[in-house]
């Protein structure tokens, strides 16, 4: 079957599998884009992320992921924006992680509309990717038209300001890309830069090793203490740079409801007591926040605790310190009753 305009059809077809923003590029690599990420893995920015270094190549070049690909479509969810009181026990989490894992509910609404394509256009290859591919996913986005890359590196859509995810289609369908670059951009603002805690955000650059997204998700080691003390209270993420955004402001972000499980935030006391994996499937069943494990999690518990003074923790904390299995459990719980007795 033909179709006058396929790219408005699928427009449509993805609105139909609830994906309500999408837009079209090529598949032509990203030279510019590919370039200012070796230069930035170069000076180990990127920390313990050596996955990054292993598929800077494929990122570069989407048609490498898959070799008969002619067009690429990228998706954008909105999702809720953080929630600003916590109960002073608990330990914030990213306003992302609030609803159901992303990976999975935006995948499956991706993979529902490669089978209407296929289904529409047979013959048509097609591949779906929701940040675990190999993909320059914000480079593609831009070039998608859906929004522009801030100084704080997140996608900024016009529609949802920061606050979204962001999917990727490869198919061997040859679609029209004439979709223009958005006007938006961060003009003279540096609000993220300086509201950033760590200082992580310079005006030109990023240090993820730094970043406190990375440091609680991402990162495998002990968080040092000088890192450590800057945290605040923050358990999994770092929303700061979005939420000192004006592209954020005032914005309604229509987030669907599995973007809201009603979990915003974690009893601190509770996370430390976590023994192992098992428990922390079963507390955190279907969100994205299991990614650190118990290890991560315990972790930074321990950098919460001693930031929020939480002196009901000091009892599990000696015990981490003492006996737990998990050395880096161990070395951080030892590093946060040092910072207790620092504080007069
Ligand atoms: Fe750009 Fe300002 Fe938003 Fe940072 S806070 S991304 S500088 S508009």
């Amino acid at each position: 079957m033909t179709t006058p305009d396929p790219g408005a059809h699928i427009r449509q077809l993805a609105l139909d599998c609830g994906i309500p923003a999408l837009g079209i590029t090529s598949v032509d690599p990203l030279p510019e884009h590919g370039a200012a990420l070796r230069r930035w893995l170069a000076a180990g920015n990127h920390g313990d992320m050596q996955w990054m270094e292993d598929t800077a190549e494929l990122r570069e070049h989407p048609a490498s992921v898959m070799p008969d690909t002619k067009s690429v479509l990228v998706a954008l969810w909105p999702h809720h924006p953080p929630k600003e009181d916590i109960p002073p026990d608990h330990g914030r989490i990213a306003a992302y992680s609030y609803g159901r894992d992303y990976h999975k509910a935006c995948k499956k609404r991706l993979i529902a509309l490669c089978r209407r394509i296929e289904d529409q256009w047979p013959n048509t290859a097609t591949r779906a990717f929701v940040d675990t591919g190999p993909m320059l996913e914000r480079s593609l986005a831009l070039r998608a038209g859906l929004g522009f890359i801030g100084r704080n590196r997140a996608l900024i859509s016009p529609d949802f300001g920061s606050y979204c995810f962001i999917g990727v289609v490869l198919t061997s369908l040859d679609l029209a890309t004439d979709t223009p670059p958005v006007s938006q951009d961060c003009g003279d603002c540096r609000r993220c830069v300086e509201a950033c805690p760590t200082g992580a955000l310079t005006d030109r650059d990023f240090d993820a090793r730094r970043c406190i997204s990375y440091l609680t998700i991402e990162h495998r080691g002990v968080i040092d203490a000088p890192l450590a003390d800057l945290m605040g209270d923050r358990l999994f993420g770092c929303d700061t740079c979005q939420r000192v955004c004006p592209h954020n402001r005032g914005i309604d972000t229509k987030a669907e409801d599995w973007c809201d499980t009603g979990l915003y935030s974690l009893n601190i006391e509770t996370v430390l007591g976590w023994e192992d994996d098992r428990q922390v499937t079963e507390a955190l069943a279907g969100t994205a926040i299991r990614r650190p494990k118990r290890s991560g999690l315990v972790r930074n518990a321990c950098v919460a605790a001693a930031n929020r003074q939480l002196t009901n923790t000091l009892v599990l904390l000696q015990n981490l310190a003492d006996t737990d299995k998990d050395e880096v459990v161990r070395l951080q719980a030892r590093q946060a009753l040092g910072r207790f007795k620092k504080t007069p």
